[in-house]
């Protein structure tokens, strides 16, 4: 296998390869104004630029380096539309109008996506061909049923897979119980990114790359945020930096933690291996702690990924055997496929593994924290954010407007971060030899 590329640089990573072109982006020089400065150019933050501008406001997106260079672009793709909670429990935790509305939403969040996409014509190598959620040991069968149920009681519409049909569904004999979601899918997740920030460009959306905001005030009532080169004067602010979030806003960085997530890219596969390996070009994740999860890319190669500990070294503690292995676990008669290139990257990761949306201040509000589950929710996040930021009520929102709580002793636990993939996969092997 290659050397995995340094994550500095986006274009070495295998979705650069077949990615539509960059948008044509500009250098923020002097100051600007406008309504709106999005601070990130991931698919959330391009998303809302993209509906913030097409609603007439003018904006300017603000990314450190450039567009998609964070997860988005390093993304598995999968369009897993679901959370791990169910109706029930979003209800508890979240209350009922809230709940509704986040159940409605999420019911509709992939078709929402592929909508998207066919609407603004964003060429993306989008399929919605399902989505394979497998049982790695009894528990988690258990646990998926009671997801399934509660969310068909609520008008999904999730498949029971078992035994011998696992195996038909996904090629994996590795897993004899498994969910599969129809609305589920795949994009090219860098093509999407570009693709929604050339949008919102063409909405009249002003694109800054190379622009690291590094300091945030207020000025009578309105915000000016400074890059090394320039300024912008805005309305309101919205930070959309998920696990690259920084000390811009006190607090925010500490609502979540930054966790790594590798993936690697096999040589094109034979037609006969696509005869049992994802047929009819389904996705695949697992319910492992430490998440399996594969798909193809348009021109055959398997995307596989799981978690990491180390984006700068993806062999640290065992990171890059952890996912050879897990390819060679989940597909076995993958054993002699050769295996093109690595890479990494990281998520956002919230204690109840769901995203917040935050107005930590008049004037400035965040979206983040989508704990894996990006590609369809950063869009659901989005639509949020446009809401709020134009005005719209708080009572009709899909997530409840939460304050900024940093995670007790996030400063210690980060440090141990590296070691939470080892540990969850010893934990996910446990399960396994033990049955449970
Ligand atoms: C390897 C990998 C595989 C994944 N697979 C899947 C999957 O299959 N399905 C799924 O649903 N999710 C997946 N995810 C998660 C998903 O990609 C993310 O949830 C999603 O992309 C988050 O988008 P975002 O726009 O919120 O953040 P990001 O895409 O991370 O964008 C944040 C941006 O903010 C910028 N930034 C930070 N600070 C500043 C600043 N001060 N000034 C200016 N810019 C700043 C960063 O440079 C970055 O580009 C995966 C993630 C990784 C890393």
């Amino acid at each position: 296998m290659a050397k995995s590329p340094a994550p500095e640089n986006i274009d070495v990573i295998h979705w650069a390869r077949t990615a539509t072109p960059k948008p044509l982006a500009l250098r923020l020089e002097g100051q600007v104004s406008v309504d709106f400065v999005v601070i990130g150019g991931g698919l959330t933050g391009t998303r809302t630029a993209l509906g913030l501008a097409q609603s007439g406001a003018s904006v300017a997106l603000l990314e450190a380096k450039e567009i998609g260079w964070g997860a988005s672009g390093r993304s598995g793709g999968q369009c897993n539309p679901i959370w791990r909670a169910t109706p029930d429990d979003l209800a508890q935790r979240l209350g009922g109008g809230v709940a509704e509305r986040l159940v409605a939403t999420t019911l509709s969040c992939a078709d929402d996506l592929f909508d998207d996409i066919r609407n603004y014509e964003i060429e993306c190598d989008a399929q919605q061909n399902g989505w394979v959620q497998a049982a790695h040991c009894p528990s988690q069968a258990r646990s998926l049923r009671a997801l399934s149920e509660g969310w068909n009681a609520a008008g999904g519409q999730i498949e029971i897979l078992e035994d011998a049909e696992v195996a038909r569904r996904c090629g994996s004999e590795a897993y004899t119980f498994a969910l599969f979601h129809p609305k589920g899918g795949h994009v090219q997740p860098l093509s999407l990114t570009r693709g929604f920030a050339r949008t919102a460009q063409q909405f009249g959306a002003k694109l800054y790359e190379n622009a690291p905001v590094q300091s945030m005030e207020q000025v009578g009532d309105k915000w000016q945020v400074t890059t090394p080169t320039g300024s912008v004067l805005a309305g309101k602010v919205i930070l959309t930096t998920n696990a690259y979030t920084d000390d811009l806003q006190k607090g925010l960085r500490k609502t979540l933690y930054p966790m790594v997530s590798v993936a690697l890219v096999t040589e094109p596969l034979s037609d006969n291996l696509r005869k049992s390996v994802l047929p009819n070009g389904v996705t695949i994740s697992d319910s492992r702690r430490a998440i399996y999860f594969g798909r193809y890319d348009r021109d055959h190669r398997l995307i596989f990924g799981c978690v990491g500990s180390d984006p700068e070294k993806m062999e640290t503690l065992g990171g890059l055997k952890r996912l050879q292995r897990g390819l060679t676990t989940v597909f076995p008669q993958l054993g002699e496929t050769e295996i093109e290139t690595s890479w990494s990257g990281r998520i956002g990761v919230t204690p109840e593994m769901m995203p917040h949306l935050h107005e930590p201040q008049p004037g400035v509000l965040a979206g983040l924290g989508f704990s894996g589950r990006g590609i369809a929710m950063t869009s659901v996040m989005a639509r949020s954010l446009v809401h709020k930021a134009l005005g719209g009520r708080d009572d009709e929102l899909p997530f409840p407007v939460s304050p900024v709580k940093p995670i007790p002793f996030h400063g210690v636990t980060s440090k141990l971060l590296p070691l939470a993939a080892p540990a969850m996969t010893l934990r996910d092997g446990m399960d396994r030899i033990l049955g449970r």
